[in-house]
């Protein structure tokens, strides 16, 4: 992972991490898997990357429902789950660039696949 140049902390951070979830997806291997990457970008708020260590992510930005607001505070801080007790900046991706390429669309996707072939 590539450390970026400013380290943002915790106590500085807006919470970023309470906006939205990251799930590893299947890598793809035969011709229907690549077909069906396409499903997680149909949805809305939702992207595909690949990291550096070549996982595939699916990244969804669905906020949490305990947050008050966009930038807002946690209502259940003193019982949130363990997941968010141990998150920290130093694994952060607001510090590290983990992403080798990533999809916003499936244009995007479909022109790395067509790339991709073409070599
Ligand atoms: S883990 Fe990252 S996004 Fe979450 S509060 Fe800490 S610095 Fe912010
Ligand atoms: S439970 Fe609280 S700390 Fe955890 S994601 Fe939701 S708002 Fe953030």
């Amino acid at each position: 992972m590539l450390k970026k140049s400013r380290i943002v902390k915790c106590d500085e951070c807006r919470g970023d991490c309470c906006d939205g979830l990251v799930l590893e997806i299947e890598k793809p291997r035969t011709k229907e898997d690549y077909e069906d990457v396409r499903w997680y970008l149909y949805h809305e708020r939702t992207h595909v990357y690949i990291d550096k260590d070549g996982d595939w992510m699916a990244e969804m930005d669905l906020p949490c429902i305990h947050r008050s607001g966009r930038g807002g505070r946690c209502k259940i801080y003193n019982k949130r789950p363990p997941m968010c007790r141990d998150g920290t900046h130093s694994e952060c991706e607001l510090n590290f660039d983990d992403v080798k390429v990533r999809f916003r669309t499936v244009g995007e996707y479909d022109a790395w696949l067509r790339k991709r072939r073409s070599r």
